[in-house]
């Protein structure tokens, strides 16, 4: 007999768990279909002899505290998910630039010590940083208000009321900030997290950028205490908690269609499911390939097309046998950058531009075993950048070469010894995240937000995104781009949207 749902979920990324969560709090017949044997997408974790290392989160930004509660606070607050909440207090992040023009910086959280501790690296700075940070509560009140006249805003109104807003939203960070009158060295400090998004500063739009940085100055990162794996169980807790079905080992392979172009629901496990309406965690360039393309709409096919994959990384994880003391590392974070400038960086990510060190005892001391330590080195590059002649044999070496030359270059850029204290090692690469997440050249952020398809444009051409009846995105790849964050914050409000449709709202 065939299998009826309300709603459909395949995928349980951050996007897909979010979703299925509300969705079946809300009451509605949910189903959630993972293709692997747990839940999460990037959110998750794995063990390597007496380590269970962290695979993706550095930090998670706008999740703020329960005294103020922040974002994606309130998704898993308001869902009844209670994951324990750990924040890196005090530092953002060290910043180390090698060479003749290097520099190596830490940056504090909180507004005023932010700009400080810019002003401390570069004299002079703090009044632009500080009009630089002071735009994003402006631009906040611009975007209030056109989501308040449904996107029709007042002319007049924008440029008399904002005309912060108006003067930034179509620009780059670099613009920006230089519109503000922060200095290139200043620049290219504030700039180091463009490695958390992939997109160069010359090129990433500014409210992004903004919104980013205000989220990890203000709240703090955040992170879970037993690996981001805990976020995702938190909430395949609440969906059962619901009646939701998760099924795991369920790789979808087909999305079904009516005569009338709408999807019916999916195959998977060679069964046929339907539902009223389908909520895909999947990047749609692989939803399309698994659909009849008569069914999809020319632009939409078109708009994927257009778009171009995100980053994907390659990271390095370690288990020491010694502390983050006896190694002589205290900061979390560490950016260690071959040249100060973030489109060098970019475009030199394959042999030198910018790579990150996290040590996770900094911020959670008991997540390795006592007397041990984890690190986790993380290198931003494209699924395209891996050599395109590298054979099944070479692979190993690849991995290992890569390996040996980051590891050996953070030895002598924190002046620490690593080697040999490696009692676990794991290399993951884009192919590693192509096969285990299933996305085109291994993107972890889906589409690249950059230029015509940037964050701004993304918003506010929502309506003339993907436009298939019953079929909604949402995750990474979708309107709010990459990213914890948005991923749940787009799960819920996508999930929000089927629940009212199906429940007799809108
Ligand atoms: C190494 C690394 C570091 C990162 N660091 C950070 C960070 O510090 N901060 C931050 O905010 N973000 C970070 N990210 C990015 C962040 O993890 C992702 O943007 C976000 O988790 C994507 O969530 P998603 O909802 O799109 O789902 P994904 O994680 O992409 O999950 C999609 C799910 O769908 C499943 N699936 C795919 N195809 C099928 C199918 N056909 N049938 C059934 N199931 C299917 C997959 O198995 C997977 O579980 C990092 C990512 C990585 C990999």
């Amino acid at each position: 007999m065939d299998k009826h749902f309300d709603v459909i979920v395949v995928g349980a990324g951050n996007g897909g768990l979010a979703a299925a969560a509300n969705t079946a709090k809300a009451g509605l017949k949910t189903l959630l279909l993972e293709k692997h044997n747990i839940p999460g997408g990037c959110a998750t974790s794995f063990r390597r002899g007496r380590f269970e290392f962290e695979p993706s989160l550095h930090e998670l930004c706008s999740v703020g505290t329960a005294d103020k509660p922040d974002l994606v606070y309130k998704v898993f607050d308001d869902l009844g998910a209670k994951p324990n909440w750990c924040y890196e207090t005090g530092h953002l992040f060290r910043a180390i630039v090698k060479g003749e023009n290097g520099y190596d910086v830490r940056l504090e959280a909180g507004i005023e010590d932010f700009c400080n501790s810019v002003d401390a690296a570069v004299p002079g700075s703090k009044a632009s940083v500080r009009k630089f940070v002071d735009l994003k509560p402006k631009i906040d009140a611009a975007i209030d208000y056109i989501y308040a006249t449904k996107g029709n805003p007042n002319g007049l109104v924008m440029l008399l009321k904002h005309s912060d807003f108006m003067r930034t939203a179509g620009h780059s960070v670099e613009q920006v900030m230089t519109a503000c009158g922060i200095p290139e060295k200043a620049q290219n400090i504030i700039c180091t997290y463009w490695g958390y998004l992939g997109v160069p500063t010359d090129e990433l739009n500014a409210m992004h950028f903004l919104n980013m940085l205000y989220g990890y100055m203000v709240d703090g990162a955040a992170m879970p205490k037993h690996r981001s794996h805990e976020l995702s169980l938190s909430l395949i807790d609440v969906i059962q908690k619901h009646g939701g079905e998760v099924w795991y080992n369920s790789e979808v392979t087909q999305f079904l269609y009516n005569d009338d172009g709408s999807v019916a629901g999916v195959v998977a496990n060679e069964e046929k499911l339907y539902s009223k309406e389908v909520i895909s965690n999947v990047i749609p360039h692989n939803v399309f390939n698994m659909s009849q393309l008569d069914k999809i709409p020319e632009q939409n096919l078109k708009l994927a097309n257009a778009r171009e994959f995100g980053i994907s990384v390659v990271t390095i994880y370690l288990g020491l046998d010694c502390t983050a003391e006896e190694l002589g590392l205290e900061d979390y974070t560490v950016f260690i950058m071959g040249h100060p400038n973030p489109r060098v960086q970019h475009d030199t990510r394959a042999e030198d531009g910018l790579y990150i060190v996290n040590c996770l005892n900094n911020v959670i001391p008991d997540s390795s075993p006592e007397g041990t330590c984890t690190l986790f080195f993380t290198m931003p590059i494209f699924g395209h950048d891996v050599p395109k002649d590298l054979k099944p044999q070479d692979y190993k070496k690849y991995k290992n070469d890569l390996a040996k030359k980051y590891i050996e270059d953070a030895e002598k850029v924190l002046g620490i010894s690593i080697m040999p204290h490696i009692e676990e090692i794991s290399v993951a690469t884009p192919v590693t995240f192509a096969r285990y997440l299933g996305t085109p050249e291994g993107t972890i952020y889906g589409y690249k937000l950059s230029g015509w398809d940037n964050l701004m444009a993304r918003i506010a051409g929502e309506k003339a995104d993907y436009a298939i009846p019953g079929l909604n995105f949402c995750g990474g790849h979708y309107i709010r781009g990459d990213g914890y964050s948005c991923a749940y914050i787009m799960g819920d409000t996508v999930a929000k949207k089927v629940v009212k449709r199906l429940k007799g709202g809108a």
